[in-house]
């Protein structure tokens, strides 16, 4: 039996078990366990492995690329449970592709992080009028519900009213507010208008939540030092800053309540929730199937639906139906028109792979006019953080 045909039925494995697992009603009722999972760091040393590991990482949602295929040496980390872990040795053997174990049941890490969570001592804290009143801290260095970071946003901005406002952007699909803290100083009156707007957000992969919680840092360490720190308020009197700290807030509860490795947001899962009829396929012939989700990061309109995606619903990198089909990236696109900031910077902040990649990432041989530029701000913020961390961050 050629190569081809054994791989084919084996992914066809992987698939097939996949179904069995995704059936169970229990997923959407009961905190997902990821009782021995898996991790495995596959390095894929030629294309033609990297085409194998692509191929199951856009067909097939059973197995989660933690790190997605990228180029020939650099490595992909795979999560899956136990059951299809033969199978996928046996694919990686038929392709002689190196691995090794990185861990052996994820679930003992989420438990290891909650724990850590728990114990985090509250020292070094900020603490805000109101929740100081009803006896809770807010710690600036702890993950935190999405309530609690809304709610601080309001109390930070009315405290700090003189550089610090915040705005409604519209609701998410499960009817959450979006919102968008602007930093900002009323000096420079002159050139108030000709501003340059650098914008920041977080949080648009919902498991990813050191995101959201850097987010949350910056904004206090530009607030909070502005009056004592001149390299701080130089940065806040010469930019007008925008800030969502959770893009994908529906996502990020999720992730928090019921799946820890949930990255997309909830589209259309009330429907499957409410076991409404819920159709196959739908015009454009995506599939729908048991699952619900769009990863918001691939469905803004820029070469929409080109690469890096799946047109499978129960995908990681389901891209939607059609640019700002969700209702996410729909509001941040309206309130980027209606405010038409004179955004010279947009940074979006992900984790957990050292990469600081430039635009375009979907096609590699188009570069932007300023290219060169991008290049250097690239540069001194990779030796910074260096410096700081020592940290090594990749070109890709
Ligand atoms: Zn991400």
């Amino acid at each position: 039996m050629h190569k081809i045909p054994i791989t084919f039925y084996l992914i066809f494995l992987l698939s097939t078990i996949n179904n069995v697992v995704r059936s169970s009603k229990e997923e959407n009722i009961y905190t997902k366990s990821y009782e021995n999972y898996i991790i495995m760091r596959v390095i894929p040393s030629s294309m033609e492995k990297i085409n194998l590991l692509n191929n199951i990482y856009f067909n097939f949602s059973n197995v989660y690329f933690l790190r997605a295929p990228s180029k020939v040496g650099q490595f992909v980390d795979v999560m899956l449970p136990k059951e299809k872990y033969i199978t996928f040795l046996k694919i990686l053997s038929l392709y002689e592709t190196k691995y090794i174990i990185k861990t052996k049941n994820v679930q003992q890490l989420i438990d290891d992080e909650k724990h850590k969570i728990n114990s985090l001592n509250h020292n070094n804290i900020y603490l805000s009028k109101k929740i100081n009143k009803n006896k809770n801290k807010f710690n600036i260095k702890q993950y935190h519900s999405y309530e609690e970071i809304y709610d601080w946003s309001y109390e930070i901005t009315t405290k700090y009213n003189n550089i610090c406002s915040i705005e409604n952007i519209g609701q998410t699909y499960e009817n959450r507010s979006m919102i968008v803290i602007k930093i900002a100083s009323n000096t420079n009156q002159k050139n108030k208008k000709n501003k340059k707007a650098i914008w920041i957000d977080g949080g648009i992969h919902a498991r990813e939540w050191i995101s959201p919680a850097t987010i949350l840092y910056i904004i206090y360490e530009l607030i909070s030092k502005y009056d004592s720190n001149q390299e701080i308020k130089e940065l806040v009197d010469k930019y007008n800053w925008y800030f969502i700290p959770v893009i994908n807030p529906d996502g990020y509860e999720y992730s928090r309540n019921t799946d820890r490795f949930w990255r997309k947001n909830r589209n259309g899962c009330k429907t499957l929730n409410n076991k409404k009829k819920h159709p196959k396929m739908n015009k454009k012939g995506y599939h729908q199937g048991d699952c619900c989700g769009t990863d918001l990061n691939r469905n803004w309109n820029w070469a929409w639906g080109t690469t890096g995606i799946s047109k499978n619903r129960c995908s990681d990198i389901y891209l939607g139906f059609y640019p700002f089909s969700e209702q996410e990236t729909a509001n941040v696109k309206k309130f980027m028109e209606i405010t038409m900031l004179n955004l010279h910077f947009y940074l979006s902040l992900h984790s957990y792979s050292q990469i600081l990649l430039l635009p375009w990432s979907h096609d590699k041989s188009k570069y932007l006019d300023d290219e060169r530029d991008l290049r250097i701000v690239a540069k001194k913020a990779v030796n910074a953080l260096k410096i700081k961390y020592g940290t090594n961050y990749r070109k890709k």
